[in-house]
């Protein structure tokens, strides 16, 4: 195991970095922002490194001074966590060129994966059911493009290769609207990510948003933890993850988790990863690989007893995967609420003081917060500030314990979603379970 390394992250999961690590032995260097100086884990950290001023692009995102952190500490790896770096194939690079080890996959696969065409290909060759439509570019010929989106059938969306947080695609529901729509995507694509490369697929009109989470080490082995259904989203943005998706079963989650933890072997592929998928009349459509830890890795932690961020330092070590596939068991079920800084009902970030705060507890309650009393929310990043995490032995049991959770916890001097939270977890669709991916945006009124 390592002696020292560098946290390259901030709040909640950065945090949650320094706690797998306490329980390793491995000391912790905390990077920060000037901004950033009073986060949790910097104070707890064993060292730690400014690396610039508030805005990303100056500290969480300045290769040089996250890697030149890690020489003047003498750190032997470096956690990207989620989010800023963490995808980042050069960065990955960059680390290793450095002597580092970079807890994550190597270049290579990052890049594989980072290219929406290039790992529809890999999947589509590992055996993992992918959306209809061949993901081959799409050339300059109206009368191909035509005959292409005919075979597929309308609606269907154009996407482009190098596109990323939701942006990038666009759905077409008509033949009259097919060229246009394909010239503006990849005039777009252009500029936005440098890559005017855009492909076609079938648009799913109704579907679940559910994915796997795998563990892959470097002798080989791979393992798939089961699934997560993230179908609550505003924006794309995920706002409550459960584990196991409601309704999916056991035949259908070893199908795919098994092809899953095949596809890691087949790529190479090294530590933590999630498999997103659609889900829509009983199919299972592959859309993205997320090459790092998730924000909702803890409800699969809940269910299956193991903790993802140990092992992924451990396989960033060289060591083995500790568990083998038949020692995943799942148990009960978890729900995961993400606590926001925003107006419940505008959705504007709140920054601010915190002035007061109370963790919520009892039987399987999760805290994963940075916060504390006196805490200042800054402007600069995310408005996640934490998020809560109810297990019970059923699904209704973890949202009974989930409501008291959110009805103990106060946080105060800023405004926060926990209002919204409460309202999906008495809704009574969400309590029946199942729905899509714009139930959340339709019962808000936004879709
Ligand atoms: P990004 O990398 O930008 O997150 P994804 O491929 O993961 O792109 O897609 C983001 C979201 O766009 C999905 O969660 C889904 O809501 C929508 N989407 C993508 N592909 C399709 C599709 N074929 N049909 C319907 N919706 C899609």
């Amino acid at each position: 195991m390592f002696d020292k390394i560098v946290i390259a992250n901030r709040g909640e999961i950065a945090l949650r970095i320094l706690r797998a690590c306490r329980e390793l032995g491995v000391k912790v260097v905390a990077v920060h922002s000037e901004a950033d100086r009073n986060l949790k884990h910097v104070r707890l950290a064993d060292e730690s490194v400014c690396i610039g001023p508030a805005a990303s692009v100056d500290s969480y995102l300045n290769i040089p001074a996250i890697i030149s952190a890690a020489e003047v500490t003498d750190a032997e790896a470096i956690h990207p966590g989620y989010g800023f770096l963490a995808e980042n194939a050069d960065f990955s690079e960059k680390v290793k060129q450095s002597g580092f080890v970079f807890i994550g996959p190597n270049a290579d696969t990052i890049r594989l994966m980072g290219d929406k065409i290039s790992a529809k290909k890999a999947m589509q060759k590992a055996g993992i059911p992918c959306v209809p439509g061949n993901g081959d570019p799409l050339t300059d010929d109206p009368k191909k493009n035509l005959k292409l989106a005919q075979e597929i059938g309308y609606p269907v969306i154009i996407k482009a290769a190098g596109g990323g947080g939701g942006r990038g695609m666009r759905t077409v529901h008509t033949e009259a609207a097919l060229l246009n729509a394909i010239a503006m995507t990849k005039a777009e694509a252009a500029t936005a990510f440098g890559n005017s490369t855009v492909y076609m697929e079938k648009f799913l009109e109704d579907p679940r948003h559910i994915e796997f989470q795998v563990m892959a080490d470097s002798h080989g082995n791979a393992i798939h933890l089961g699934e997560r259904d993230c179908s609550m989203q505003r924006r794309h943005q995920k706002v409550v993850e459960e584990a196991p998706a409601p309704g999916i079963t056991e035949e259908q989650r070893k199908f795919i988790g098994e092809r899953c933890a095949k596809a890691c072997v087949d790529i190479g592929y090294l530590g933590a990863g999630t498999f997103e998928f659609l889900y829509e009349k009983g199919e299972f459509y592959f859309i993205e690989m997320n090459t790092r830890v998730q924000v909702e890795h803890p409800v699969t932690e809940m269910v299956t007893g193991f903790d993802i961020v140990k092992e992924q330092l451990r396989i960033a070590a060289g060591e083995k995967l500790s568990i083998t596939q038949d020692q995943v068991k799942l148990q009960g079920h978890a729900i995961e609420c993400r606590l926001n800084a925003e107006d419940p009902k505008s959705f504007m970030p709140s920054p601010g003081t915190i002035e007061q705060f109370h963790m919520p507890g009892g039987p399987g309650i999760r805290c994963e917060t940075h916060i504390y009393n006196g805490y200042k929310v800054p402007p600069y990043y995310d408005s996640m500030i934490g998020k809560l995490i109810a297990h019970g032995e059923d699904r209704k049991s973890a949202i009974a314990r989930m409501n008291t959770a959110l009805s103990e916890i106060i946080i105060e001097g800023i405004k926060t979603n926990i209002p919204l939270q409460h309202e999906i977890m008495n809704d009574s669709a969400f309590q029946t379970g199942g729905q899509n991916i714009h139930y959340l945006e339709k019962k808000l009124g936004l879709y």
